[in-house]
Protein backbone atom coordinates (compact mmCIF):
# COMPACT_ATOMS: atom_id res chain seq x y z
CA UNK A 1 0.00 0.00 0.00
CA UNK A 2 1.77 3.46 -1.03
CA UNK A 3 1.04 6.97 -0.85
CA UNK A 4 -1.21 6.96 -4.09
CA UNK A 5 -4.25 5.05 -2.11
CA UNK A 6 -7.09 6.76 -1.14
CA UNK A 7 -6.71 6.18 2.66
CA UNK A 8 -4.09 9.25 2.93
CA UNK A 9 -4.60 12.47 4.03
CA UNK A 10 -3.63 14.24 0.95
CA UNK A 11 -5.18 12.21 -1.50
CA UNK A 12 -8.63 12.22 1.00
CA UNK A 13 -8.05 16.04 1.07
CA UNK A 14 -7.75 16.45 -2.87
CA UNK A 15 -10.97 14.13 -3.21
CA UNK A 16 -12.82 16.39 -0.70
CA UNK A 17 -12.01 19.30 -2.18
CA UNK A 18 -12.39 18.33 -5.82
CA UNK A 19 -16.06 17.73 -4.77
CA UNK A 20 -16.66 20.43 -2.33
CA UNK A 21 -17.59 17.70 0.31
CA UNK A 22 -18.91 18.36 3.58
CA UNK A 23 -19.64 15.93 6.13
CA UNK A 24 -22.18 14.91 7.34
CA UNK A 25 -21.61 13.91 11.30
CA UNK A 26 -25.74 12.81 11.37
CA UNK A 27 -24.45 9.97 9.18
CA UNK A 28 -21.29 9.40 11.30
CA UNK A 29 -19.10 10.28 8.96
CA UNK A 30 -15.34 9.77 9.96
CA UNK A 31 -13.42 8.74 6.79
CA UNK A 32 -9.97 6.75 7.18
CA UNK A 33 -7.10 8.26 6.66
CA UNK A 34 -4.16 5.97 7.52
CA UNK A 35 -2.58 3.08 5.44
CA UNK A 36 -1.64 0.83 8.23
CA UNK A 37 -4.98 0.86 10.02
CA UNK A 38 -6.35 -0.36 6.62
CA UNK A 39 -3.72 -2.79 6.43
CA UNK A 40 -4.91 -4.07 9.97
CA UNK A 41 -8.86 -4.58 8.86
CA UNK A 42 -7.77 -6.23 5.25
CA UNK A 43 -4.86 -8.47 7.56
CA UNK A 44 -7.72 -9.88 10.21
CA UNK A 45 -11.00 -10.01 7.69
CA UNK A 46 -10.02 -13.38 6.59
CA UNK A 47 -10.44 -12.17 2.80
CA UNK A 48 -8.36 -13.55 -0.76
CA UNK A 49 -9.33 -13.35 -3.83
CA UNK A 50 -11.99 -15.95 -4.00
CA UNK A 51 -14.17 -14.29 -1.40
CA UNK A 52 -17.06 -11.86 -1.87
CA UNK A 53 -17.25 -8.82 0.53
CA UNK A 54 -20.12 -6.73 1.64
CA UNK A 55 -19.13 -3.28 2.70
CA UNK A 56 -21.40 -1.19 4.98
CA UNK A 57 -20.70 2.55 4.05
CA UNK A 58 -18.05 3.36 1.70
CA UNK A 59 -17.50 6.97 2.08
CA UNK A 60 -15.12 7.97 -0.46
CA UNK A 61 -13.82 4.50 -0.79
CA UNK A 62 -10.48 4.07 1.43
CA UNK A 63 -11.57 0.63 2.46
CA UNK A 64 -13.78 -0.50 -0.93
CA UNK A 65 -10.18 -0.02 -2.98
CA UNK A 66 -8.60 -2.40 -0.61
CA UNK A 67 -11.50 -4.85 -0.39
CA UNK A 68 -11.61 -5.22 -4.41
CA UNK A 69 -7.64 -5.31 -4.66
CA UNK A 70 -8.03 -8.48 -2.06
CA UNK A 71 -11.22 -9.84 -2.39
CA UNK A 72 -13.46 -11.34 -5.51
CA UNK A 73 -16.32 -9.08 -5.71
CA UNK A 74 -17.55 -6.16 -3.30
CA UNK A 75 -20.85 -4.94 -2.95
CA UNK A 76 -21.08 -1.81 -0.95
CA UNK A 77 -23.91 0.10 0.94
CA UNK A 78 -23.93 3.96 0.90
CA UNK A 79 -26.64 6.02 2.43
CA UNK A 80 -25.31 9.29 1.34
CA UNK A 81 -26.28 10.14 -2.53
CA UNK A 82 -23.32 12.60 -2.74
CA UNK A 83 -20.96 9.97 -2.68
CA UNK A 84 -22.62 8.03 -5.59
CA UNK A 85 -20.62 10.24 -8.32
CA UNK A 86 -17.50 10.79 -6.24
CA UNK A 87 -17.23 6.94 -5.98
CA UNK A 88 -17.25 6.34 -9.21
CA UNK A 89 -14.50 8.75 -9.91
CA UNK A 90 -12.53 7.20 -6.92
CA UNK A 91 -13.28 3.51 -7.70
CA UNK A 92 -13.31 3.85 -11.53
CA UNK A 93 -10.45 1.16 -11.70
CA UNK A 94 -12.38 -1.63 -10.57
CA UNK A 95 -14.82 -3.68 -12.32
CA UNK A 96 -15.65 -6.26 -8.82
CA UNK A 97 -17.42 -2.91 -7.36
CA UNK A 98 -21.70 -2.58 -6.81
CA UNK A 99 -22.41 0.57 -4.67
CA UNK A 100 -25.69 0.08 -3.64
CA UNK A 101 -27.41 3.06 -2.61
CA UNK A 102 -29.70 2.54 0.13
CA UNK A 103 -29.40 2.72 4.18
CA UNK A 104 -28.59 -0.71 5.62
CA UNK A 105 -30.80 -0.84 8.38
CA UNK A 106 -33.74 -1.47 5.64
CA UNK A 107 -31.83 -3.62 2.82
CA UNK A 108 -32.50 -6.68 1.99
CA UNK A 109 -28.86 -8.35 2.26
CA UNK A 110 -29.68 -11.82 2.04
CA UNK A 111 -30.97 -10.61 -1.59
CA UNK A 112 -27.95 -8.95 -2.43
CA UNK A 113 -26.15 -11.79 -1.38
CA UNK A 114 -27.76 -13.85 -3.60
CA UNK A 115 -28.06 -11.47 -6.78
CA UNK A 116 -23.76 -10.74 -6.47
CA UNK A 117 -21.96 -13.37 -5.05
CA UNK A 118 -21.59 -16.91 -6.22
CA UNK A 119 -23.22 -20.22 -5.08
CA UNK A 120 -21.20 -21.36 -1.92
CA UNK A 121 -18.84 -18.29 -2.13
CA UNK A 122 -17.48 -17.25 1.57
CA UNK A 123 -18.58 -13.83 2.67
CA UNK A 124 -16.75 -11.48 4.91
CA UNK A 125 -18.29 -8.10 6.00
CA UNK A 126 -15.88 -5.76 6.84
CA UNK A 127 -16.52 -2.08 7.65
CA UNK A 128 -15.63 1.54 9.01
CA UNK A 129 -19.18 1.65 10.32
CA UNK A 130 -21.30 4.91 11.21
CA UNK A 131 -20.70 5.08 14.74
CA UNK A 132 -24.37 6.42 15.82
CA UNK A 133 -25.74 2.61 14.51
CA UNK A 134 -23.34 0.59 15.45
CA UNK A 135 -25.58 -1.49 17.90
CA UNK A 136 -28.43 -2.01 15.11
CA UNK A 137 -26.51 -2.68 12.36
CA UNK A 138 -24.60 -5.65 13.67
CA UNK A 139 -27.47 -6.72 15.85
CA UNK A 140 -29.38 -6.63 11.77
CA UNK A 141 -26.63 -8.58 10.26
CA UNK A 142 -26.58 -11.03 13.13
CA UNK A 143 -30.60 -12.08 13.50
CA UNK A 144 -30.94 -12.41 10.12
CA UNK A 145 -28.33 -15.36 10.26
CA UNK A 146 -26.85 -13.97 6.74
CA UNK A 147 -24.64 -16.51 5.00
CA UNK A 148 -21.80 -14.79 6.19
CA UNK A 149 -18.61 -16.41 7.55
CA UNK A 150 -17.46 -13.37 10.06
CA UNK A 151 -17.90 -9.23 10.14
CA UNK A 152 -14.52 -7.61 10.88
CA UNK A 153 -15.50 -3.63 11.50
CA UNK A 154 -14.00 -0.51 13.34
CA UNK A 155 -16.42 0.62 15.94
CA UNK A 156 -16.43 2.36 18.84
CA UNK A 157 -13.93 0.63 21.63
CA UNK A 158 -16.42 1.05 24.29
CA UNK A 159 -18.57 -0.98 22.26
CA UNK A 160 -16.12 -3.84 21.14
CA UNK A 161 -15.31 -4.19 24.76
CA UNK A 162 -18.79 -4.76 25.15
CA UNK A 163 -19.39 -6.97 22.34
CA UNK A 164 -16.20 -9.32 23.43
CA UNK A 165 -16.42 -9.11 27.17
CA UNK A 166 -15.78 -12.13 29.63
CA UNK A 167 -18.53 -12.62 32.62
CA UNK A 168 -17.64 -10.42 35.87
CA UNK A 169 -16.02 -7.33 34.17
CA UNK A 170 -17.84 -3.84 33.83
CA UNK A 171 -18.48 -4.46 29.75
CA UNK A 172 -19.99 -7.70 30.19
CA UNK A 173 -24.05 -7.72 29.43
CA UNK A 174 -26.69 -8.18 27.51
CA UNK A 175 -24.98 -6.75 24.38
CA UNK A 176 -22.32 -9.15 25.03
CA UNK A 177 -24.34 -12.32 25.27
CA UNK A 178 -26.69 -11.21 22.22
CA UNK A 179 -23.62 -10.97 20.12
CA UNK A 180 -21.47 -14.15 21.69
CA UNK A 181 -24.65 -16.48 21.05
CA UNK A 182 -24.13 -15.85 17.09
CA UNK A 183 -20.25 -15.11 16.96
CA UNK A 184 -16.92 -15.62 18.79
CA UNK A 185 -16.06 -11.72 19.41
CA UNK A 186 -12.58 -10.28 19.46
CA UNK A 187 -11.10 -7.33 19.65
CA UNK A 188 -8.22 -7.18 17.30
CA UNK A 189 -6.74 -3.64 17.80
CA UNK A 190 -7.36 -0.41 19.47
CA UNK A 191 -7.24 2.56 17.25
CA UNK A 192 -6.30 6.05 17.89
CA UNK A 193 -8.73 9.06 17.05
CA UNK A 194 -6.46 10.72 14.67
CA UNK A 195 -6.64 8.08 11.92
CA UNK A 196 -9.80 9.47 10.60
CA UNK A 197 -11.10 12.96 9.17
CA UNK A 198 -12.23 14.62 10.90
CA UNK A 199 -11.64 12.82 14.56
CA UNK A 200 -14.44 11.22 16.23
CA UNK A 201 -14.82 12.25 20.06
CA UNK A 202 -14.48 8.77 21.20
CA UNK A 203 -11.40 6.17 20.68
CA UNK A 204 -12.19 3.08 18.22
CA UNK A 205 -11.07 -0.62 18.13
CA UNK A 206 -11.22 -3.17 15.46
CA UNK A 207 -13.85 -6.03 15.97
CA UNK A 208 -13.49 -9.51 14.64
CA UNK A 209 -17.04 -11.20 14.85
CA UNK A 210 -16.69 -15.34 13.21
CA UNK A 211 -20.03 -16.64 12.52
CA UNK A 212 -20.73 -20.09 14.47
CA UNK A 213 -21.79 -22.68 12.81
CA UNK A 214 -24.40 -23.57 15.95
CA UNK A 215 -25.61 -21.40 18.98
CA UNK A 216 -22.79 -22.49 21.97
CA UNK A 217 -26.35 -22.96 24.37
CA UNK A 218 -29.58 -24.72 23.18
CA UNK A 219 -32.56 -22.45 24.77
CA UNK A 220 -36.31 -23.24 24.52
CA UNK A 221 -36.89 -19.54 22.60
CA UNK A 222 -34.65 -17.17 21.86
CA UNK A 223 -36.63 -14.04 22.14
CA UNK A 224 -37.17 -15.61 25.53
CA UNK A 225 -33.57 -16.04 26.54
CA UNK A 226 -32.62 -12.15 25.31
CA UNK A 227 -35.71 -10.58 27.14
CA UNK A 228 -34.58 -12.57 30.67
CA UNK A 229 -31.05 -11.71 29.90
CA UNK A 230 -31.42 -8.17 29.83
CA UNK A 231 -33.97 -8.27 32.41
CA UNK A 232 -31.16 -9.91 34.64
CA UNK A 233 -29.17 -6.77 33.90
CA UNK A 234 -31.68 -4.42 33.87
CA UNK A 235 -30.10 -2.97 37.30
CA UNK A 236 -26.25 -3.86 37.42
CA UNK A 237 -26.11 -3.58 41.22
CA UNK A 238 -29.32 -5.23 41.95
CA UNK A 239 -29.39 -9.06 43.16
CA UNK A 240 -30.40 -11.73 39.83
CA UNK A 241 -33.54 -12.67 42.43
CA UNK A 242 -34.09 -8.71 42.64
CA UNK A 243 -33.82 -8.59 38.97
CA UNK A 244 -35.99 -11.35 38.67
CA UNK A 245 -38.79 -10.00 41.26
CA UNK A 246 -39.01 -6.79 39.09
CA UNK A 247 -39.15 -8.60 36.00
CA UNK A 248 -41.84 -11.15 36.82
CA UNK A 249 -43.92 -8.61 38.85
CA UNK A 250 -47.46 -9.60 38.91
CA UNK A 251 -46.61 -12.96 37.13
CA UNK A 252 -44.16 -15.09 38.94
CA UNK A 253 -44.42 -14.48 42.73
CA UNK A 254 -40.68 -14.42 44.94
CA UNK A 255 -41.42 -17.67 46.48
CA UNK A 256 -41.69 -19.27 43.31
CA UNK A 257 -38.87 -17.43 42.01
CA UNK A 258 -36.67 -18.44 44.52
CA UNK A 259 -37.94 -21.80 44.45
CA UNK A 260 -36.83 -22.24 40.19
CA UNK A 261 -33.17 -20.91 41.18
CA UNK A 262 -32.58 -23.36 44.03
CA UNK A 263 -33.91 -26.30 41.63
CA UNK A 264 -31.20 -24.98 38.88
CA UNK A 265 -28.44 -24.19 41.58
CA UNK A 266 -27.51 -20.57 41.09
CA UNK A 267 -27.51 -18.43 43.55
CA UNK A 268 -29.97 -15.57 43.76
CA UNK A 269 -27.68 -13.44 45.51
CA UNK A 270 -25.34 -13.62 42.46
CA UNK A 271 -25.11 -10.25 40.24
CA UNK A 272 -26.47 -10.73 36.37
CA UNK A 273 -23.01 -10.44 35.72
CA UNK A 274 -21.20 -13.34 37.31
CA UNK A 275 -23.33 -15.48 35.13
CA UNK A 276 -22.20 -16.97 32.12
CA UNK A 277 -23.79 -17.64 28.80
CA UNK A 278 -24.49 -21.67 30.26
CA UNK A 279 -25.67 -20.11 33.33
CA UNK A 280 -28.38 -17.86 31.63
CA UNK A 281 -29.52 -20.39 28.95
CA UNK A 282 -30.49 -22.31 31.90
CA UNK A 283 -31.95 -20.27 33.76
CA UNK A 284 -34.15 -18.59 31.17
CA UNK A 285 -35.09 -22.60 29.71
CA UNK A 286 -36.64 -23.04 33.60
CA UNK A 287 -38.73 -20.18 33.38
CA UNK A 288 -40.10 -20.86 29.79
CA UNK A 289 -40.88 -23.60 31.07
CA UNK A 290 -42.87 -22.69 34.00
CA UNK A 291 -44.73 -20.71 32.27
CA UNK A 292 -45.25 -22.48 29.48
CA UNK A 293 -46.10 -26.11 30.70
N1 LIG B 1 -15.58 3.47 4.74
C1 LIG B 1 -15.23 4.87 4.76
C2 LIG B 1 -13.89 5.05 5.42
O1 LIG B 1 -13.49 4.14 6.16
O2 LIG B 1 -13.23 6.05 5.20
C3 LIG B 1 -16.28 5.71 5.48
C4 LIG B 1 -16.65 5.28 6.88
S1 LIG B 1 -17.69 6.40 7.74
C5 LIG B 1 -17.26 6.02 9.41
C6 LIG B 1 -19.33 5.71 7.67
C7 LIG B 1 -20.02 5.70 6.31
O3 LIG B 1 -21.32 5.08 6.45
C8 LIG B 1 -20.30 7.06 5.67
O4 LIG B 1 -19.94 7.03 4.32
C9 LIG B 1 -21.82 7.25 5.81
O5 LIG B 1 -22.38 8.08 4.83
C10 LIG B 1 -22.30 5.81 5.72
N2 LIG B 1 -23.60 5.53 6.36
C11 LIG B 1 -24.13 6.13 7.46
N3 LIG B 1 -25.32 5.58 7.78
C12 LIG B 1 -25.54 4.58 6.88
C13 LIG B 1 -26.61 3.64 6.68
N4 LIG B 1 -27.67 3.61 7.49
N5 LIG B 1 -26.53 2.78 5.63
C14 LIG B 1 -25.45 2.80 4.80
N6 LIG B 1 -24.41 3.67 4.94
C15 LIG B 1 -24.45 4.54 5.96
Amino acid sequence: MDKRYIATPIRTKEILDKYHFTFKKSLGQNFLIDVNVLKNIIGHAGIDKTTGTIEIGPGIGALTEQLAIHSDQVVAFEIDQRLLPILQDTLSDFENINVIHEDILKADVQQVIEANFKENQPIHIVANLPYYITTPILMKLLRERLPVDSITVMIQKEVADRMAAKPNTKSYGSLTIAVQYYTEAKVVMNVPKTVFMPQPNVDSSILRLVSRSEPPVQVEDEDYFFTLVQACFAQRRKTLRNNLSSHFKDVINKDTINHVLESIGIDGTRRGESLDMQEFSILANAFYKLQHQ
